[in-house]
């Protein structure tokens, strides 16, 4: 079969798998305090259903995955799913993102089954305020989750921030100088005001040479082009004598477009081929019927868009990334 890639020359070897559009958190940039219009058991994806697409996608050059949600630690034994995923010829990493709080008691199981590495977000180091921007207080402890996957062996840990000025900026050195002890790679999101998140504006964006640039305040900071650098959008730093690496991940004020080489499946089988915009093809209903799925596949890489609006502020038809397998 003939690798794929879509109408711009790019090849797609990692696939962003969401596994529930639900979370225990309601993040203030991420989902409305009652929380979304769940999605109904009966359309989202089984294991063995994921695990089928993973298995049809594979021989056309797919080679990485992530498991998301929403959050996707809430979901029933995600460990037979890690376990589905890792028994897949060809694919050479499986990475998880998830809110932290489960990464006590899910680490070393997840590792087991087959994981190799975890992202968790994290916003804040102090409990009221993670609680206050989680919206919950589930007692999570952000160094206490990541020192457990470090302890399970996934790694490299990375830790996302999503800084949001007045409410946790103040906290870009203490996150900055956990990467002075410990291997964790430490990345700043700039806010990206999607979905029905109206009080969240340009206002709160800190721009990521601004974040450099305060972290800079702590020690010497030199551009870092090893192990952490992914297949992802970041750009890494290291803090001279530092363990881990400081990195900025930027939507809003530069554009990764050229250099996408990923899609995503949604909880309830569609395939998108753009985070932003309605690029997206429903597999479930032709998984269910046995139907192959490459003529899908091809057709929606021929459509891949080649960058997406949200530059341009169009961000009118966005959806929370917890829908969409942020
Ligand atoms: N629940 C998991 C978690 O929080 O890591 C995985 C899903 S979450 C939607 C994936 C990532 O998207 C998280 O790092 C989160 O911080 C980020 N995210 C969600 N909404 C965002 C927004 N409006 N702007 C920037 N990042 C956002
Ligand atoms: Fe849940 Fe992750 Fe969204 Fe927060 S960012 S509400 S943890 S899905």
């Amino acid at each position: 079969m003939i690798a794929l890639r879509d109408q711009w020359g790019r090849s797609i070897e990692y696939l962003r798998i969401s596994v529930t559009d639900r979370c225990n958190f309601r993040c203030v940039y991420c989902m409305p305090r009652e929380g979304l219009q769940w999605l109904p058991k009966a359309e989202i994806l089984t294991y063995e259903e994921i695990a089928e697409v993973v298995r049809q996608l594979s021989p056309l050059g797919l080679r990485r995955l992530r498991i998301t949600g929403g959050e996707p630690t809430i979901r029933p034994d995600l460990v037979s799913l890690v376990r589905l995923l890792r028994s897949v010829d060809g694919i050479e990493d499986i990475a998880l993102s998830t809110n932290g709080v489960r990464l006590p008691e899910l680490s070393a199981p997840l590792r087991a089954a087959g994981l190799d590495r975890v992202n968790m977000s994290a916003d804040s180091l102090r409990p009221d305020r993670i609680a206050a921007i989680a919206r919950r207080d589930l007692g999570f402890d952000p160094v206490g989750s990541a020192l457990a996957a470090e302890r399970a062996g996934l790694s490299p840990v990375k830790v996302n921030v999503v800084v949001l000025r007045g409410t946790n900026d103040d906290e870009i050195e203490d996150f900055a100088r956990l990467t002075m002890e410990r291997p964790w790679h430490v990345r700043f999101i700039e806010l990206m005001p999607v979905g029905d998140l109206r009080e969240l504006t340009w206002e709160h964006v800190v721009p990521s040479d601004e974040v450099l640039s305060r972290v800079a305040r702590l020690g010497a900071l030199s551009p870092d082009g090893g192990p952490a650098r992914g297949n992802g959008p970041a750009r890494y730093y290291r803090l001279a004598g530092a363990a881990g690496t400081v990195g900025v991940i930027t939507p809003m004020t530069h554009t990764y477009c050229g250099s996408c080489n990923r899609v995503r499946l949604t909880a309830d089988g569609r395939l998108r081929t753009c985070l932003y915009g309605d690029h997206e093809v429903n597999l479930r209903e032709p998984l269910r019927r046995g139907e192959p799925l490459e003529p899908l596949f091809r057709a929606a890489l021929a459509a891949k868009p080649k960058e997406h609006a949200l530059l341009q502020m169009q961000v009118g038809g966005l959806r929370a990334l917890s829908q969409v397998g942020g």
